[in-house]
C-alpha cells in the first residue's frame, strides 16, 4: 500500500484500536504502536471523540529490534504492518487480521471487538475472499516467524 493509501485510512476513521501494529522503519519486522495515554483504558477500540485520540504521544517499539520511538503524532506513524499485497489489503494489528480472516471465510464475528470494522470490509476483498484469505494468512505467518 502507498503511503497515500495509510492517510486514507488514518482519515477516513473516525476510531481505531488502541494498538496499531506498523512497518518498523529500521529492520521490516513488526512494530507496536501505542499510546500511554490510553493505557488504563478499558476495551479495544477507541473513538476520535475520546480526549485522548489526539494526544500525541505514540510510542513505537519493534518486536524485532531495538527500534523506539515516542511522543509522535498519529500522522507520524509509519505504514500499517498488516498492509500492500493484493486490493490494497489492511488492517489495523493482527487480532483485527484475524477477525476479517473469519469473517471472509463465513465465521461468526459478532462477538468479536473488531467486529464494528467489518463494515469496512472492501466488495471487492469479499469477491476475492479465497485470496485475500490466502494473502491474510501469509501475512499472519510471516508475523509468527518474525516471533519466534
Ligand atoms: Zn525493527
Amino acid at each position: 500500500m502507498s503511503g497515500s493509501g495509510w492517510s486514507h485510512i488514518r482519515y477516513d476513521h473516525k476510531s481505531r484500536p488502541k494498538i496499531v501494529e506498523v512497518l518498523c522503519p529500521s529492520c521490516g519486522s513488526r512494530a507496536i504502536a501505542s499510546k500511554p495515554s490510553e493505557e488504563d483504558r478499558k476495551g479495544t477500540i477507541v473513538a476520535d471523540l475520546s480526549p485522548t485520540f489526539r494526544i500525541e504521544d505514540w510510542q513505537i517499539r519493534c518486536t524485532g529490534c531495538a527500534y523506539r520511538k515516542s511522543n509522535l503524532s498519529y500522522k507520524d506513524l509509519p505504514i500499517l504492518y498488516f498492509s500492500g499485497g493484493v486490493l490494497d489489503l489492511w488492517a489495523w494489528n493482527a487480532d483485527h487480521a484475524e477477525c476479517i480472516l473469519s469473517y471472509l471465510k463465513g465465521e461468526d464475528t459478532s462477538k468479536n471487538s473488531y467486529h464494528w470494522f467489518m463494515t469496512y470490509v472492501r466488495g471487492d476483498w469479499k469477491k476475492s475472499s479465497s485470496r485475500i484469505v490466502k494473502e491474510l494468512d501469509k501475512m499472519l505467518n510471516k508475523r509468527s516467524h518474525f516471533d519466534s
